[in-house]
This record gives C-alpha cells, sequence and structure tokens, in this order.
C-alpha cells in the first residue's frame, strides 16, 4: 500500500516550492501533476493544432509519452522539456488544454499510474478531490491573488522568460476562472482537507508546517 500525500491549491499558491522540498526531506516521490497537462499543450503548439481542434489535441494526448525522474525532469516522447513546459506560450493555453474532458481522463490516468506502489507526494488542483480523494494526507494552499502573481513574476524573473507583473495577473485571473469551472476535477476545496494560507508565510514555514501534518499522519 502506498501512502499518498495529495496538495491542491491555485497558480502560485507553492505548491511546487513546497512539495519539492517536502519530497527531499521526507524520502517521497513527487508528481507534479500540471506538468502533465502543460507536456499536452507543448505537445499542441509544437504540432501546429489550434484550440478549437478537440479531437486532434485527445489525438495527440493519447499518442505522446510523458515521463517524469526523480529529479523533476519531464520529457515528452523523450525529450527533456522541463525548461520548454514553463515557457508564456505554454501557460498561455495549458488551462484550455485541460480543460477539455477526455484530456483529463487521459492525464488522471497516468498520474494514478504514476503514483503506483509508491508513497507520493502529488500536487495539482483535483488531486484531494478526484485524483485521490482517499489520500492519507489532504491539504489545500492558498494566497491573494497579488502574492501568488508576485511569487510567478520573482519566478519568471529568475528563469530570464519576459513577462510583466500584469501579463502574469491577468493570466493567473484567467487560469483560476478556469480552473473553478471545469466539467470534471475542478479546483475546489476538498471538505475533509487542510486549509493554509501562504500569503503571509515564507516558504520555509509552509515547509515545515507541511511537514508536521505529513508526520502526524504516518
Ligand atoms: O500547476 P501548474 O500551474 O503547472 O498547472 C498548469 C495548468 O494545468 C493549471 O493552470 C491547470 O489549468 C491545469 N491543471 C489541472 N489539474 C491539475 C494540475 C494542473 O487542471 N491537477
Amino acid at each position: 500500500m502506498s501512502f499518498i500525500v495529495a496538495i491542491d491549491g491555485p497558480a502560485g499558491s507553492g505548491k511546487g516550492t513546497v512539495t519539492k522540498q517536502v519530497a527531499q526531506e521526507m524520502g517521497l516521490t513527487n508528481i507534479d501533476t500540471g506538468a502533465t497537462y502543460r507536456c499536452v499543450a507543448l505537445a499542441v503548439i509544437e504540432n501546429n493544432v489550434l484550440l478549437e481542434e478537440k479531437s486532434k489535441i485527445i489525438e495527440l494526448a493519447k499518442n505522446i509519452k510523458i515521463d517524469m525522474d526523480t529529479e523533476q525532469n519531464v520529457f515528452l516522447n523523450g525529450r527533456n522539456v522541463t525548461q520548454q513546459i514553463r515557457s508564456k506560450e505554454v501557460s498561455a493555453i495549458v488551462s484550455q488544454i485541460s480543460s477539455i474532458k477526455d484530456v483529463r481522463l487521459l492525464m488522471v490516468d497516468l498520474q494514478r499510474k504514476l503514483a503506483e506502489g509508491k508513497d507520493v507526494i502529488m500536487e495539482g488542483r483535483d488531486i484531494t478531490t478526484y485524483v485521490f480523494p482517499n489520500a492519507d494526507v489532504k491539504i489545500y494552499l492558498d494566497a491573494s491573488i497579488e502574492e501568488r502573481a508576485k511569487r510567478r513574476y520573482k519566478e519568471m524573473q529568475e528563469r530570464q522568460i519576459e513577462a510583466t507583473y500584469e501579463e502574469i495577473l491577468e493570466n493567473i485571473k484567467m487560469r483560476d476562472e478556469n480552473d473553478k469551472n471545469k466539467e470534471i476535477g475542478s479546483l475546489k476545496i476538498a471538505p475533509d482537507a487542510i486549509v493554509i494560507d501562504t500569503t503571509e508565510l515564507s516558504i520555509e514555514k509552509v515547509t515545515e508546517k507541511v511537514k508536521e501534518i505529513i508526520k502526524s499522519a504516518r
């Protein structure tokens, strides 16, 4: 039996950074589910498929191979796309791609397979509610939209990806809206999830809180 820590929350809530840190410190396999949708979005761009061409997008999602290694590298058909899937272009369409029901069903299937037989910490939007509703630990990370945009802006600067704060804020607003209104797996707080508002908290503090919650559940 595997041990599953499920973490959900909106873009910029700190999920990615915290999950990576906790995974390292507690020996859990980290699965970034957003990366699976980002791979589909990248494949859509690279194959010049239009957002309206839903059946082509579903075909692509069926036929691509997505892998992750223990160092958080993401591979699309064997090619390391860890950096590319974070581009502005991918971020601009990923939410719409992930709204396609059949794409979600395929990715959820893959995400569950990636977790099979392992002790995992998995982050996304619907992990606590849809992918693993019976997870051993359920946490929802949140923060104000301004703080989340500020964090993403800093992250983009560090990665040397050009984007203004306003652009990022708009993108986050659009993704929040989209993520909350999906037919399946929409972003919502599971009734039994522990909610942490990270607006005023450092990454270290959030990491500590999450570790404490996991330790008491293990
Ligand atoms: O977490 P990240 O920002 O990389 O996720 C990219 C996009 O993938 C999100 O904006 C969301 O639309 C979608 N997503 C999702 N379900 C998940 C993880 C991500 O719909 N479990």
